[in-house]
């Protein structure tokens, strides 16, 4: 096989590149402006502004207020902060309640929650293995929200058990593996109705598609800044002030208290301006993205007999068109794509000599072998048909080379 001419980069929903812009906006607050947001002389009162208006125009971005604004390290600490954060909240209530007003033999009030978790089948591990830590430690008792066969949640068995009370339900904005988009507005209306506060996973949705946290009135929203252009490692939670989170790290009381530890000023401002960046002209940016996914389905189709489209063929992300392909792993399908240049994603969880069948698949209720055999194509920009050829010619290359048609 011969060397790629360039490598056509197609795991944006993993991460993508930063545009030399947002590089651009950090550097003064590394250079110049690099004084501590928390110092009260005049370096530190630069650093802070930069902060405070980072912050705001990140709010405004996403249909939150700046008080509404926690930043963190990114998506799976947002996440933690939420589902961990919120549980500790209600076990410190119910021990205060204990301690200080009614003898320990009598049983709380009802209006305590029951010590439960709901999170849809298809949570990224971020929320999923945080609703675990919480059955692991404190026997909290987590509920799984079965899904059907594009991912979309089952919203009667959420309103079900969400009516049986709830400390908390998890729900994704948009799913990383099948690029499903769920119907959140309405699974937050259900859980509200039955009093459960709603955590919605939105990493994927941010900078993609529209997301409006007050008007979607969600309790807390998780964001991750490198799905969007930002740098790794910067994300935030939104959170009302209504619902009540206990910290996950002590410290300095940065962040309403809420996330301890020195801010990130360079990257704040890289979130804020690498969100606006992604937030401006998306609707027109966006009809083209979905032209080109679409074009990219049926040359995949049709260069791979017997070839599904998983996830929901219409209500899906913009820029993310995922697979199962016959007779063939995954994992030996994205190795040979790599070596011709295209670089896909399995959508799944891969260790060294293991490779795991995407969870989202086995919930959507895919066989095991079926689901091996996934791989996820996404990207940020539109794709020219040339590149949609060339995409379809190696895969067809590389089934007949494993074999598999
Ligand atoms: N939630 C979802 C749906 C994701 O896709 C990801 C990352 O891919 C995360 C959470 C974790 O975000 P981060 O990589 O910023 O920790």
């Amino acid at each position: 096989m011969s060397e790629p001419d360039d490598e056509l980069y197609l795991d944006a929903a993993a991460s993508d590149a930063v545009p030399s812009s947002v590089i651009e906006a950090m550097i003064p607050f590394l250079t110049e402006g690099y004084g501590n947001p928390s110092s009260v002389h005049a370096s530190g009162k630069t650093a802070a502004r930069a902060l405070d208006a980072a912050r705001a125009s990140f709010a405004a971005d996403l249909g939150a207020h700046a008080g509404d604004v926690i930043f963190t390290s990114g998506g799976t600490e947002a996440d933690n902060l939420a589902v961990k954060g919120i549980a500790l909240a209600q076990i410190r209530r119910e021990r205060t309640a204990r301690t200080s007003s009614m003898p320990s033999s009598v049983p709380l009030p009802a209006h305590y929650p029951a010590h439960r978790i709901l999170i849809s089948a298809v949570e990224h591990p971020a929320i999923a293995q945080s609703a675990q830590w919480l059955h692991d430690f404190f026997d909290f008792d987590v509920v799984s929200i079965p899904v059907d066969a594009q991912a979309h949640i089952d919203l009667d068995t959420l309103a079900r058990e969400a009516a049986r009370g709830a400390t908390l339900a998890c729900i994704m904005m948009a799913n990383n593996e099948v690029g499903t988009i769920e119907p959140v507005s309405r699974a937050v209306r259900i859980c509200h109705a039955a009093g459960v506060p709603v955590h919605v996973d939105a990493v994927q949705a941010a900078g993609t598609i529209p997301v409006d946290f007050r008007a979607l009135d969600a309790d807390t929203l998780a964001v991750s800044g490198h799905k969007f252009g930002a740098p790794k490692g910067l994300g935030a939670l939104l959170a009302r002030s209504r619902v009540a989170i206990e910290p996950m790290l002590s410290g300095g009381g940065q962040e309403h208290g809420l996330r301890s530890g020195t801010q990130n000023v360079a990257g704040a401002v890289a979130l804020a301006v690498a969100l606006h960046q992604a937030c401006t002209g998306m609707a027109e940016r966006n009809r083209s993205l979905v032209s080109s996914r679409d074009a990219l389905i049926s040359a995949v189709c049709n260069a791979v007999p017997g070839t599904n489209l998983t996830g929901d063929p219409v209500n899906r992300l913009p820029g993310h068109a995922s697979f199962t392909f016959p007779n063939v792993n995954g994992e030996a399908l994205l190795v040979d794509l790599d070596a011709r240049g295209i670089e896909v994603s399995s959508g799944s969880a891969c260790a060294i000599g293991r490779h795991e069948a995407p969870g989202t698949l086995l919930a959507m209720g895919m066989s095991e072998t079926e689901a091996k055999s996934a791989l996820r194509f996404s990207f940020r920009e539109p794709l020219h048909n040339a590149d949609i050829q060339r995409i379809a010619q190696a895969l067809r290359a590389s089934m007949t080379a494993l074999h598999a048609m």
